[in-house]
């Protein structure tokens, strides 16, 4: 029996999109750039090095890699006095291959011994990660952390306190243990950890602004390595503080497992609203890039529609409707383009980085989402005939035949964006 509903009762349905929540805004900042975070600003994505510091050509080339891919704040390993020390050499190294990302250094033990001896490094780097875990014990702790933020302060820098579960502060979890002990129901050992984490980034962060620091410039994150407890984690942080956040899944793993963790867990908080700036914590595979953990940052953002990088190319998983492997081909063969080529688009053709270009198997999906793409194939599927029809703008504009379908699409790809996104389309009309 044909079920029909009565449209004229029904509410619309919300339309998907991820949650605002307003948090702080901090100003990280080199020269005139001025990477805003939280309170508004884009989601921003960040990345580390893995070079020894203290090679100063190799850090820096690496930064460069890492900032061209997307990285819009680079962090660098500052361990020991000769990495110190090599801080502002990388920094002038940058400056001279003009790029101004800022560098945020990562200290772990002896922060306040560095950045209070090697005072061109903490003005070289515009911002300091200072993990409260790893500042010392007793009564060391405070007057360490306040040399850290001494330093902030004198060369007006934002900090990052960046709570870690692997380096979570043992003292306060002992004693936050011992509390939960004394409770009629005690809590489970994983609650009381995620309160350790928060209470170490919010203690810590509560003793910056006593020194003196605005808590726009504190950017706190508690990572962790278990997407549930991330998302529990950041849920409750973000509900008791307001300052913009660092969100990242720690110790991701590598390849397909660390991406889809990363995606699964940063996606969740993302929609909700939760999330200033983001890294994906990717181990690389033996040969693979650093940029690809800024890759699929870059994608996390894309997918829910909180930033646009690079075109994307809508592509069908094929199936026994398409056994031959051309469209799987044209369809890595335009990624590949349309990603080569953004460096130079970016500048050129403004508003390009949010087209959408289909490449589709069969008739069955084709026509619909080459409609919906601005520009989009439909290719023969198995038996079908030998004959791909082009849409743009939602119109079929012509057929492609024969064998040189890729490369004629790829031209046709490259006119559509000339023509839409060129200086004649983009001039102010007379
Ligand atoms: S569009 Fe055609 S080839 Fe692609 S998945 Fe759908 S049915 Fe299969």
């Amino acid at each position: 029996m044909a079920i029909e509903s009565d449209s004229s009762e029904l509410q619309p349905i919300a339309l998907g999109e991820p949650r605002q929540q307003r948090s702080l805004q901090a100003r990280v900042t080199w020269g005139e750039r001025v990477v805003t975070i939280g309170g508004g600003a884009p989601v921003r994505v960040q990345s580390m090095t893995n070079t020894d510091t203290v090679d100063v050509i190799g850090t820096a080339i690496q930064v460069k890699e890492l900032a061209i891919a997307g990285s819009e704040l680079v962090r660098i390993t500052v361990n020991t006095p000769e990495a110190a020390m090599a801080v502002p050499h990388i920094r002038e190294q940058l400056d001279r291959m003009g790029i101004d990302v800022p560098l945020i250094g990562d200290f772990h033990y002896n922060g306040h011994t560095l950045l209070s001896q090697y005072p061109d490094c903490a003005a070289a780097l515009s911002k300091y990660r200072i993990n409260p875990g790893n500042v010392g014990k007793g009564d060391k702790r405070d007057r360490q952390f306040g040399m850290m933020i001494e330093a902030a302060l004198k060369h007006d820098k934002a900090v990052r306190i960046g709570v870690n579960w692997g380096s979570l502060d043992q003292e306060l979890l002992a004693r936050l243990m011992d509390q939960n002990h004394a409770r009629a129901q005690p809590w489970e050992a994983r609650q009381v950890m995620y309160e350790a984490l928060i209470q170490s980034a919010l203690d810590s962060a509560a003793y910056a602004v006593e020194l003196g620091m605005k808590p726009s410039q504190i950017i706190p994150s508690c990572k962790v390595s278990g997407v549930q407890d991330l998302i529990a984690v950041y849920q409750a942080l973000r509900q008791r503080c307001d300052y913009p956040l660092h969100l990242g899944l720690t110790e991701a793993g590598m390849g397909t497992k660390g991406t889809v963790a990363s995606a699964a867990a940063l996606a969740v908080l993302l929609q909700q609203g939760i999330g200033d700036t983001i890294r994906v914590s990717l181990t690389p595979q033996p040969g693979e890039s650093r940029t690809q953990e800024v890759l699929i940052a870059n994608e996390i953002l894309q997918a829910l529609g909180l930033r646009t990088f690079v075109p994307s190319v809508t592509a069908c998983p094929g199936c026994g409707r398409t056994t031959s492997t051309t469209f799987q081909e044209l369809a890595k063969q335009i990624d590949d383009f349309l990603r080569a080529q953004m460096p130079v688009w970016r500048a050129r053709y403004p508003g390009v980085e949010a087209m959408k270009v289909a490449v589709m198997g069969c008739i069955v999906n084709g026509p619909g989402e080459s409609k919906h793409a601005d520009i989009g194939i439909s290719l023969p599927g198995t038996g079908e005939a030998p004959a791909a029809p082009v849409f743009i703008d939602g119109e079929k504009a012509l057929t492609l035949r024969g064998e040189g379908i890729a490369g004629e699409f790829q031209a046709l790809v490259e006119q559509y964006i000339e023509r839409r996104f060129g200086a004649a389309a983009t001039a102010p009309q007379a």
